[in-house]
């Protein structure tokens, strides 16, 4: 284990940014912590490297304590969204900087440092641009400059605060595929905040979905997709539809039919029940399924997407439909999720 957040809680002047937070990160990956803005993926990081101290809880590196070290005893290397490069500086400076003012018993020559540089510049594609200032870069070239800076000092930790925010969609992607490249040939154990969920899909091993000062789920991509453990989680990745259900001895029901779908995991009472547009079957003829009227139809990619209102005004659902089908408005289909999970209310 590189990291370990042990029981933390994290206030500012009475405020609870962070409650009971408890997280493993093993050496070598590269996690990616998910949550809409102010649910405390910033607050996480920030005690992770040093620049916050709990309230509560311990903060492991390997086996010892590192919850009052400082960054420099922690040893992590930064990369904001806004980073800020020396304007003063070159390319080639900028990454030699953090090598000059690393505490070290023998502190390195500079043709060490310089050969150190351009080292990393290679390695973060920016080859030939050593002289240049920050000013003659493009946004996605600083931030390249920037990762190289923060693994400049060999750092036991990444640390990586929304590093593509500012930059516009195709760069970002860009520099996604990047900067797993960059993480699979170097290895270092990598934290990497983000509130776009594809991103930390693509990117993570693990994905930790936060919310409101806590944890949601941890898991793979792949865990965090196919099986979200809550309402919020369904709702924050990917696409879903939801219906106010009821769940009687393992039987979902909608207003006053079954809808053919078993719950019994789930006890009985108000519930709510979680699809994707995209897993659903449509059935030509329903004893037990759901059946909803079409409000609105559009063409969306290869296929149709299709608002249906289902037992009542309220409850209104997306669904995807082949694109050739001939729904209209106020036409009726009866469908049935393929893939779909059922929570209790306030469960
Ligand atoms: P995120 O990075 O997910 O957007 P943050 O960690 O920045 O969230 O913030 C989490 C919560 O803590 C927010 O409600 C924010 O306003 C609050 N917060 C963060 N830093 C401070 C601070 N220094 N003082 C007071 N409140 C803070
Ligand atoms: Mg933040």
């Amino acid at each position: 284990m590189e990291v370990r957040v042990a029981g933390v809680r994290k206030e500012f002047s009475r405020f609870p940014a962070l409650h009971n937070i408890s997280l493993d990160i093993r050496s070598g990956e590269l996690i990616a912590l998910l949550g809409p803005s102010g649910s405390g993926k910033t607050t996480l990081l920030r005690l992770i490297a040093g620049l916050e101290t709990p309230t509560e809880g311990t903060i492991y590196f390997g086996d010892e304590d590192a919850s009052h070290k400082t960054v420099q005893e922690r040893n992590v290397g930064f990369v904001f969204q806004h980073y800020a490069l020396f304007r003063h500086m070159t390319v080639a400076e900028n990454i030699g900087f953090g090598l000059k003012v690393r505490r070290r018993a023998i502190r390195p020559s500079k043709q060490e440092i310089n050969r150190r540089a351009l080292e990393l510049l290679d390695l973060v594609q920016l080859k030939g641009l050593e002289k240049r200032y920050p000013a003659q870069l493009s946004g996605g070239q600083r931030q390249r400059v920037a990762l190289a800076r923060a693994l400049a000092i060999e750092p036991r930790v990444l640390l990586l605060d929304e590093p593509f925010g500012a930059l516009d969609a195709l760069v970002r992607k860009e520099l996604r595929r990047w900067l797993r490249e960059i993480h699979d040939k170097t290895g270092h154990t990598t934290v990497f905040v983000t509130h776009d969920q594809d991103e930390a899909l693509e990117l993570a091993d693990r994905v930790v979905v936060m919310s409101q000062g806590r944890i949601e789920q941890i898991g793979t991509p792949d865990e965090i997709y196919d099986n979200p453990n809550s309402p919020f989680v369904y709702g924050f990745i990917g696409e879903s539809s939801a219906l106010p259900v009821r769940v009687e001895k393992g039987e979902v029901w909608l207003a006053d039919r079954t809808i053919g779908l078993k719950a019994t995991d789930v006890p009985d009472g108000d519930a709510q029940l979680f699809f994707r547009p995209h897993d659903v079957d449509l059935l030509g003829d329903c004893g037990g399924c759901l059946v909803g009227t079409v409000i609105t139809s559009r063409r969306s990619g290869a296929k149709r997407r299709v608002e249906l209102e289902i037992g009542g005004a309220r409850n209104r659902v997306e669904i995807e439909i082949p694109a050739d089908h001939p729904a209209t408005d106020k036409s009726r289909l009866a469908f049935r999720p393929r893939y779909w999970k059922v929570f209790a209310k306030n469960g």
